[in-house]
């Protein structure tokens, strides 16, 4: 089955998929993908173009991904609307969209062999969300064989993804080239997340402290402090009066193992996720010694 929106196919089933892609490929053209969950914002629209940009043909699949939801949390809620996210993504540079329902992805129920994300991802959301690195990882490996991109772009708004992903390149010897791009924000510095819909006004005004206490630890970093615990305290001392905001942790790590560190150096990750009311945001930052311009109003895209 094939759905046209726009000029943009839509490949609904996986053989709808693998007719597009032999058209796509025929002509010999490099294949980028964007694996996304929908409701498309201008963070995923980046990662669109940058794929547009290194790729001669650019994939974005759209697929609420069950098997990373933990009881309880937002699956059923989670925003759905595949006809505008078709329209972006084509106005964006995408040749095709992949959008299966589940019974296409998981045809025999959930999977029974799945990736172990290892020990990198039982740490910082990982602790708080057991098992849903491993749904990550099954659906990301599925798609990366259903479509068999050259390339994939992520964006680095999920840090602990990128680094799992690119592991999982790595030790499955999987031959993806990975392409992290920066986090897009708000102008108050809020990053981008399809998430952000649930928050009410009043907590979307709240919702910028978050970032901003990111700022204020890069900003000690700068000034010398190198104490990980002490950077950790100055973000948690920020949101504590903020009745609306309930930090879950915040951790300075080494960016390639993900173990958390006493003593912060340039290239640490400051990573954090806080609660607004219910709505679970996530961030993180580079801490760097030199101050650089930012790119808004939040951490620099480098960092962010
Ligand atoms: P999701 O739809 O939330 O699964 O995200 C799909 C991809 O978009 C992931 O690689 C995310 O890291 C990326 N992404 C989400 N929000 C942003 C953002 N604000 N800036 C850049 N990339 C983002």
């Amino acid at each position: 089955m094939r759905a046209a929106t726009s000029s943009l196919p839509v490949a609904r089933t996986r053989e709808a998929l693998a007719t597009e892609l032999r058209a796509l490929r025929r002509s010999g053209a490099t294949l980028g993908l964007v694996p996304t969950m929908g409701s498309l914002h201008p963070g995923h629209l980046s990662l669109v173009q940058r794929a547009a940009e290194l790729a001669d043909a650019t994939v974005v699949s759209v697929f609420v991904n069950r098997l990373q939801f933990g009881a309880g949390e937002d699956f059923n809620a989670y925003p759905r609307d595949l006809a505008r996210d078709v329209e972006l993504a084509a106005a964006h540079g995408a040749h095709l969209v992949f959008a299966p329902a589940e019974r296409e992805m998981y045809p025999a129920g959930e999977p029974r062999v799945r990736v172990d994300p290892g020990p990198m991802g039982d740490v910082l959301c990982g602790r708080h969300r057991p098992g849903h690195f491993r749904g990550v990882l099954t659906v990301v490996a599925k798609l990366f064989g259903l479509v068999r991109p050259d390339l994939a772009v992520l964006g680095r708004k999920d840090f602990q993804q990128c680094i799992l992903i690119e592991r999982m390149i790595r030790d499955l010897d999987l031959g993806v080239r990975l392409v992290v791009a920066p986090t897009v924000r708000d102008p108050d510095g809020l990053a981008l997340s399809s998430r952000n819909g649930y928050l009410s006004p009043a907590e979307r005004r709240e919702a910028a402290r978050f970032p901003e206490a990111f700022l204020a630890a890069r900003h000690a970093f700068r000034r010398g402090e190198r104490d990980a615990g002490a950077l950790v305290r100055l973000v948690d001392t920020m949101l504590a009066p903020r009745p609306a905001l309930r930090l879950q942790y915040a951790e300075c790590v080494d960016p390639a193992t993900l173990a958390p560190v006493a003593r912060a150096r340039a290239g640490t990750v400051l990573a954090a996720a806080a609660f607004c009311g219910r709505t679970r945001l996530i961030d993180n930052i580079v801490l760097e010694a030199t101050a650089e311009a930012p790119a808004c109003g939040g951490p620099s895209g480098s960092g962010g």
